[in-house]
């Protein structure tokens, strides 16, 4: 019995033949086909106008901010329970973030909290330069509540949706959401490029902005000239072209994912203590990652203790992520509220979610936590 990975790669016959044309065509290069059919495929997909393929999904954070104008000085609100490369890109942008608490119905950012949060801001005459909101573990967050806060101050909203290509809000897909929105496609996400990312947008003008500093600023001149510093953050055709096969099985890994947390549900919801992430009623998730909570009391015995049980069977499960109000990197911003939080992180643990986990070790996974259930 092989390991069991968290979220591995799903890869198949339809890249690896993309993948072989790119590399056949000679396009070697950060530019080429495969990105721009990759680009607009991906915007028709997410129903944006404009998509910029990137290297990752933290140059489209660092690249949606930018376009935002935000830089030193200036403040961005966000959630505290995220992956650290949403804040870490605040902070490389020279600006200060401020940790908002979640709501425990959604796990993603408390509308009612960044309302008042705005409101303050408002009434001391200093506004944030932007919010940008997390769609958690596949679920997008309660955008129109958000977007109605951030609307009677006139603060654009970037989306970081890295986390929920496939998921909807009302109707509409997670990355379409805010002024810009990013997705990922690094290995672990539900389709992946080996490492990418793309930044969307219904504004041309934004997007080919974004394209043109991520290709190093370049003006159209036979000799490289240059009016502003750029970087170079733009997708190699070869992964776009993997890219191109994995996003038309979009459909069918969501199903995969969503049918994994329906079986954990189905085989753990008689288990006292054990509690599953909720699916907000305001949309449909794609169930990147089937998280839990775990009650100890109740449970009998605790988050790492299951862990640890998981990892003796060679089951790779993690933690909900530490909230960035609690990361030694950025502990010194401030933070409002976190008790919500801090009790996802204390007692919430991600489930091996692959699309590609069979039968055999999803039932694995069951074993184990209804013996560790039992407290054997
Ligand atoms: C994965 C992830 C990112 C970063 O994406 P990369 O492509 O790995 O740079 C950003 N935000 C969240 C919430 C993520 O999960």
């Amino acid at each position: 019995m092989g390991r069991v990975h968290l979220s591995p790669p799903h890869v198949g016959e339809l890249e690896r033949a993309l993948l072989l044309d790119a590399f056949d065509s000679n396009w070697i290069a950060p530019l080429g086909p495969h990105v721009d059919a990759f680009e607009s495929e991906l915007a028709a997909r997410v129903g944006v106008g404009h998509a910029a393929a990137l290297s990752s999904g933290t140059a489209g954070l660092l690249l949606g901010l930018e376009l935002l104008g935000v830089g030193p000085g200036d403040e961005v609100l966000t959630s505290t329970l995220t992956f650290a490369a949403t804040a870490s890109a605040i902070v490389q942008r020279g600006a200060r973030p401020v940790f908002l608490d979640v709501s425990p119905a959604t796990w993603t950012l408390d509308p009612a909290l960044l309302a008042q949060a705005l409101d303050d801001r408002a009434r001391a005459g200093r506004l944030p330069r932007a919010v940008l909101t997390v769609d958690l573990y596949g679920q997008c967050c309660d955008h129109d509540a958000i977007a109605a806060a951030c609307a009677r101050h006139g603060v654009p909203i970037l989306e970081d949706a890295a986390e929920a290509l496939g998921a909807t809000y009302r109707g509409r897909a997670a990355g379409a959401l805010g002024a810009l929105g990013v997705v990922s496609f690094n290995g672990n996400k539900i389709v992946t490029t080996g490492g990418g990312g793309a930044l969307l947008s219904d504004r041309a003008d934004w997007i080919a902005r974004a394209r043109y500093l991520a290709a190093q600023a370049r003006q159209p001149a036979p000799h490289y000239e240059h009016t502003e510093p750029g970087y170079n953050l733009r997708l190699s055709n070869l992964l776009a072209a993997v890219g191109r096969g994995q996003l038309r099985a979009l459909d069918e890994r969501v199903a995969a994912r969503r049918a994994h947390n329906a079986f954990y549900r189905e085989a753990l919801g008689d288990l006292p203590g054990l509690t599953f992430m909720p699916e907000a009623d305001y949309g449909r998730a794609t169930a990147w990652l089937t998280c839990v909570l775990i009650d100890p009391a109740a449970f009998g015995a605790d988050r790492e203790a299951v862990r640890l049980a998981l990892e003796r069977e060679d089951i790779e499960a993690r933690p909900v992520w530490k909230p960035m109000h609690l990361q030694p990197a950025f502990r010194a911003h401030p933070a409002v509220g976190g008790r919500v939080a801090e009790g996802l992180f204390e007692r919430g643990l991600c489930l091996p979610s692959g699309s590609s986990l069979s039968t055999a070790d999803r039932g694995r996974v069951v074993n184990v936590l209804r013996a560790a259930g039992r407290g054997a």
